[in-house]
């Protein structure tokens, strides 16, 4: 059984769909007309909610990719379901040989990046089915891809050797370093390995000149031109939300002018209760709050549980009426308390915004997870799968 709906009072995201269009088109404006621009879907993207985001990122991106092949396989059946056109659909995390073979059967993309494709090439001639695979070059990351002394060890030739049931359709890699920075040096010495790595790899089996490279993330289609390459994986850019502050300031390097990217999400929250505190009341556990006067406060349904950093207690605001109230004491599991004394009128019920705008203030996944000492990719990600998420225009 999944975790039981919250009610009605809960928390609530919004979506903004022409926030997600325009961000789409931001990024095909950067990487110009001839490339393909690609959007990943992974970590319940990026906790703005798979089922939500996928039409959206369908409608407007060239290719999705995700982690898991359940992900996968869901993107294959919402197109049955709408009797929509079959993108592009790739799965960047690990799968077994047994999952390789169903991401086959569906015709979605896997990426290979050690031995499970040799062990699935048995079970795919059994089925008669062609894998399509995109084989990962660990070109400095250190992470999953095949290293140059693996390629030249053998340890692809399976595909040479396969191409009855094995189709290359693609050659990646990924970044290390290109969003903390603004210099890209460690970035260049990745792109040669790339092309080292391709070259060996051309050695010992067949690419065909369609084979799409894809290395770009969306720090390095910002700022990085030649890394750009065939289709761009952008990720974060989709929503709305700068890699870094350091993308953002070698981008207005890079491009002149600085791309227009929107949030896409805005948090909200309705009060439990507002009520006023006597001067000298405790708030909160731990009583790490004590009200210096009497203080009007509201009761947010909202906590870790669901997203919110404890790690913002002391440091954190949200806005009411395009105020910001302070968060008082700690973030608890499923409350926050605020101050509203300034921010509405009466103790009637109100609702505050934790992420996103509410009259001339905005809030920030940035500004939330520097208070967490985290970074937005992370905040972004664990809000709870459970919040109602709604998209609007
Ligand atoms: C997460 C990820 C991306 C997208 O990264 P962003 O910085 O969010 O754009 C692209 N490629 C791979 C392999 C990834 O893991």
């Amino acid at each position: 059984m999944s975790v039981p709906a919250p009610g009605a009072l809960a928390s609530r995201l919004e979506l903004s769909a022409s926030a997600f269009r325009a961000n789409v088109a931001a990024f095909r404006a950067v990487a110009g007309p001839q490339r393909r621009v690609g959007a990943v879907l992974k970590g319940n993207a990026y906790g703005h909610g798979f089922a939500e985001v996928l039409p959206l990122a369908h409608a407007a991106a060239d290719a999705l990719y995700v982690i898991t092949p359940n992900e996968g396989l869901a993107i294959r059946a919402f197109e049955a379901d709408q009797a929509a056109s079959r993108r592009d659909v790739l799965v960047i995390g690990a799968v077994t040989p047994g999952e390789l073979v169903e991401l086959s059967a569906a015709d979605v993309d896997v990426v290979v990046a050690d031995r499970t494709l040799e062990a699935a090439v048995p079970l795919l001639r059994q089925r008669k089915l062609r894998a399509r695979v995109h084989v990962h070059l660990d070109t400095g990351l250190g992470r999953e891809g095949f290293t140059l002394k693996q390629l030249e060890a053998g340890e692809v030739d399976v595909l040479a050797q396969a191409r009855d049931v094995v189709e290359l359709k693609g050659l990646l890699s990924h970044f290390a370093n290109t969003e903390d920075v603004t210099e890209q040096s460690y970035a260049t010495a990745q792109l040669q390995a790339f092309s080292s790595a391709v070259a060996a790899l051309a050695r010992r089996v067949p690419i065909a000149a369609d084979v799409q490279r894809h290395f770009a993330a969306s720090a390095a289609a910002l700022v990085l031109p030649p890394s750009r390459f065939d289709v761009v994986r952008v990720g974060i850019g989709l929503y709305g939300l700068w890699p870094s502050t350091e993308t953002r300031l070698s981008a207005k390097v890079v491009l002149g002018e600085l791309p227009a990217l929107t949030p896409v999400l805005s948090w909200r929250c309705p009060s439990q209760v507002v009520k006023w505190l006597p001067a000298g009341s405790f708030v909160g556990y731990g009583c790490t709050w004590r009200c210096g006067a009497d203080t009007r406060v509201a009761v947010l349904p909202v906590g870790y549980w669901d997203g919110y950093p404890r790690l913002a207690s002391g440091k954190a605001h949200v806005l009411v009426n395009g105020r910001r109230c302070p968060v008082l004491g700690r973030v608890m599991m499923n409350h926050l308390i605020i101050d509203v004394t300034h921010a509405v009128a009466d103790e009637r019920p109100l609702v505050a915004t934790l992420l996103g705008r509410d009259g001339d203030e905005s809030l920030s996944a940035e500004t939330l997870a520097g208070w967490a000492q985290t970074i937005h990719y992370e905040l972004v990600t664990r809000l709870g799968a459970h919040l109602p998420r709604r998209v609007v225009d």
